[in-house]
């Protein structure tokens, strides 16, 4: 058996990992590079395998940084069988259709600027007819359900607690008369988060790839998430200022949401408008509601009193453009999440625009912010920023909250480790920035675990295992 690193080596995007084991190619995730666009659009067009020869395909999870490049996988001549767990195919059902949109609006804007140097043209990496191809080659499996893939190994998906639908991936194998088990991390969650289950541990894994986001960080604990949220939502309020939340459309958005119920009914604040001002995340609630088997036991208690914990009598999502614009003139104290999450496009624009100089206001981050957004610049402070093409002085609080993150920290990665020990021959890290990659190496040395690998993007590695 053999394993190539094709994305999401030394870097956090991108993630493709194809194992070579019995004759056939099992390609774990297809994600989008997302970086400078111009890399971007080069590094996602080319796949560096040859799709046709591809016979399986697991995907962890729905974000784009896994699952985005699925339809270019299918337009280079892929058909094999897409295995993922039902919220993951459902969540891909709208995120990889928007994904097809955005990659044209893109190649328009590249375009735009070749036409005027006289480059030649491109053409999107991959078209809406791509995805819908892609879209039909799901197969869903549910969790612990062991299931036969290709001869000699089987699949089975275990709950990642990152978002709906994530999953760890095991691949048991049987090659020649050694036995393997492979486990594939995908992106890790924490411990408690709202809405999801914790992430399940699996023990006696023979080489484990493993998610290094937040691989030097620790994070504040998950529970002062809800409380913080609020304290800012009641502080605001007091001052009739208004609560401005950029936020992931899938994922951060349910979880927000689900934390303001909770909080409405228990009377920690008060009763204003709750505004969630986004189309995608609209159709992404849909799909939360889909998928209570994905809930924890919290959520589903909750269920049993409240039923929906997505909606409640102040809470108002808004699909129109039209009456989004009305939302951003009015000026009563309310709370407005919108998309996009680094502040970089989309809806919250406007409300950032009207509402950034009014020291009534709150601005809050719940999400990772990456370098050179908006997002970043304003929680870093600084007092003026651009915003559509005018600049604006920042007079509103900005305000930030990291423990809803949807990763796991230094802690949790290293008690993983632990936990899914047996006999551990090799780790390899992946999905990290240097800093990351290199912090969890260090704190899993001092752990015990000097097994640890760090590919480069493109290397093979052979994998030999003990005969059982
Ligand atoms: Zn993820």
């Amino acid at each position: 058996m053999e394993i190539s690193f094709y994305g999401a080596a030394e870097g956090v995007t991108g993630s493709q990992h194809l194992v070579k084991v019995n004759g056939k190619q099992i390609l774990l995730d297809c994600g989008l590079y997302q970086g400078q666009r111009d890399e971007s659009f080069m590094r996602n067009r080319t796949l560096p395998y040859d799709a046709s020869k591809v016979d399986v395909m697991v995907l962890s999870h729905a974000h784009i940084d896994h699952s985005g490049n699925l339809p270019n996988l299918v337009a280079s001549g892929y058909h094999g069988p897409i295995y993922a767990t039902s919220a993951t195919r459902d969540l891909c059902n709208i995120m990889l259709r928007d994904s097809a949109r955005i990659m044209r609006e893109d190649t328009e804007y590249l375009n735009s600027e070749r036409r005027k140097s006289g480059q030649p043209l491109l053409t999107p990496t991959y078209s809406m007819a791509d995805t819908m191809q892609a879209l039909s080659l799901f197969h869903s499996l549910e969790y612990q359900t062991a299931f036969e893939i290709a001869p000699g190994v089987r699949l089975t998906f275990y709950d990642a607690g990152h978002i709906l639908g994530s999953a760890v991936v095991l691949l048991e194998v049987d090659e020649e008369n050694r036995h393997t088990r492979l486990l594939y991390s995908g992106d890790l969650g924490r411990n408690g988060m709202l809405l999801l289950r914790d992430p399940v541990i699996v023990p006696n894994i023979d080489y484990l790839i493993l998610e290094s986001t937040y691989g030097a960080r620790k994070h504040p604990p998950i529970e002062q998430a809800e409380a913080q949220l609020g304290e800012i939502v009641r502080e605001t309020i007091k001052r009739r200022g208004k609560v401005i939340i950029p936020s992931f459309s899938v994922g951060r958005t349910q979880e927000l949401v689900y934390a303001l119920h909770r909080l409405n009914v228990a009377g920690r604040i008060p009763k204003v408008p709750i505004y969630v001002d986004s189309p995608m995340a609209f159709s992404a609630t849909e799909v939360f509601r889909l998928h209570p088997e994905s809930f924890d036991k919290d959520t589903y208690d909750f269920m049993t009193k409240h039923q929906d914990p997505f909606s409640f009598d102040n809470l108002h999502y808004v699909r129109r453009a039209k009456e989004s614009a009305k939302l951003t003139r009015d000026q009563k104290a309310k709370v407005v999440i919108s998309a996009s999450g680094m502040a970089e496009f989309g809806r919250i624009l406007q409300h950032l625009a009207r509402n950034i100089g009014d020291k009534r206001n709150t601005v809050l981050f719940v999400g990772y912010q990456a370098e050179d957004t908006l997002g970043t610049r304003i929680k870093a402070g600084d007092r003026m920023v651009p915003i559509l093409g005018s600049n604006y002085r920042v007079r509103a609080q900005v305000c930030v909250i990291d423990a809803f993150s949807a990763h796991a920290d230094q802690t949790d990665l290293v008690n993983y480790v632990r936990g899914a020990n047996g006999h551990l021959r090799q780790i390899f890290l992946v999905h990290g920035e240097l800093e990351g990659i290199r912090g969890l190496k260090t704190a899993l040395g001092e752990a015990g675990f000097e097994q640890v690998t760090i590919p480069k993007l493109g290397e093979t590695v052979r994998l030999v295992a003990e005969q059982s």
